[in-house]
């Protein structure tokens, strides 16, 4: 069941990752620190109310920007998780995180670490649903419960709104859905166009192309917490971001959101 939902959504980063059509470089790997673009901290427990509004989709930064975000989905693999928290930390790269509820036993353990990184703006919590169906199948009012259920757990455990940004699992959303999560205050519906294409299973030297595919100024780039694949690979993807003079950034700090407005 897992492998092919999540397979289909290696289909939809994979055809969204194709459009991308960049350019490949040279890989010369780096263990050098990011720069992290400064925020100011967040209040954790502090939980604005929703701003309903129209959603806009959200598929890559701003012309002429040199940063890149970051954005790691599911967390199917406990290890996996563990790896990119121990990597946030000792690196202080900054990620996106879109966790799903049904996952919880693989996060909760890093919730206190992750607190830590979000109150300093080094991290961000997304909404990803909580069990991760396909939005399209859905009625309205399960639209909106996948969407509220996963919102509150993320607010019980990281302490803070994941609003206006939620990831539709697989990609898949239209206006209808769209509609209902800007009624929710997800006004930003997150897609992407760079992929590790690591939903399922790949080889080291795929994931490692995808990166060097992808990894350029604006992008917005998927990963997933599924498998362990990327794990001994952070510091040579890390390599490709600073020779290529990019600055990993949240999605907040792309786009000027912020977690004490959601
Ligand atoms: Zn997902």
């Amino acid at each position: 069941m897992l492998s092919r939902r999540h397979f289909l959504g290696a289909l939809a980063a994979s055809s969204a990752a194709l459009a991308a059509g960049c350019t490949a470089h040279r890989l010369r790997p780096s263990t050098t620190a990011p720069t992290i673009t400064s925020l100011p901290p967040v209040e954790l427990g502090v939980i604005p109310p929703p701003h309903p509004g129209v959603p806009s989709t959200i598929v890559h930064g701003p012309a002429g920007t040199r940063q890149v975000a970051w954005t790691v989905d599911d967390g199917i693999d406990p290890g996996c998780v563990a790896s990119y928290v121990a990597f946030a930390q000792r690196s202080a790269t900054s990620l996106t995180f879109n966790p799903n509820g049904y996952l919880a036993v693989n996060w909760q353990p890093h919730a206190p670490v992750l607190r830590d990184l979000i109150a300093a703006g080094q991290v961000q919590i997304g909404n990803h649903t909580f069990s991760h169906p396909n939005l399209l199948t859905l009625s309205d009012q399960a639209v909106a419960d996948e969407i509220e259920r996963n919102e509150t757990w993320i607010e019980n455990t990281f302490g803070v709104t994941a609003r206006p940004w939620l990831r539709p699992p697989y990609g898949y959303h239209d206006d209808r859905t769209d509609a209902i999560a800007g009624e929710l205050g997800y006004t930003k519906i997150m897609m992407w166009n760079g992929s590790f294409g690591d939903s399922t299973p790949i080889s080291s030297t795929q994931l490692l192309g995808l990166a060097i595919q992808y990894l350029e100024p604006g992008t917005i780039m998927i990963g997933h917490a599924n498998y362990p694949t990327i794990e001994p690979l952070f510091g040579q993807i890390l390599g490709i971001i600073h020779q290529r003079g990019l600055e990993p950034v949240t999605l907040d700090q792309m786009f000027g959101t912020s977690r004490a407005v959601g």
